[in-house]
């Protein structure tokens, strides 16, 4: 059997049709382990849990065109302000 390869992603319903949607996390090209250390402070992302990934600040729904902004709160919590 061939292997694919599996990217991180958020899944979001749309609200005015119901579509699910999938959109990429963007995982930042860090300029040094340095910057990937900050990224992982800032996020509150340890090693165990995975790469640091940024959410998009705008999605489309890719049924019905309806753009939103995005809630991340329930990803970086309210605090850390993402
Ligand atoms: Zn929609």
């Amino acid at each position: 059997m061939a292997q694919i390869e599996l990217h991180p992603a958020f899944v979001w319903d749309c609200d005015e049709c119901g579509r699910q949607n999938f959109e990429r996390a963007i995982i930042p090209p860090f300029q040094s382990k340095a910057d990937e250390e900050r990224a992982r402070e800032m996020l509150d992302i340890t090693s165990e849990e995975g790469f640091p990934v940024i959410a998009p600040f705008n999605v489309s729904c890719r049924r019905c065109g309806t753009q939103f902004e995005t809630d991340v709160t329930q990803i970086y919590g309210d605090d850390n302000g993402a």
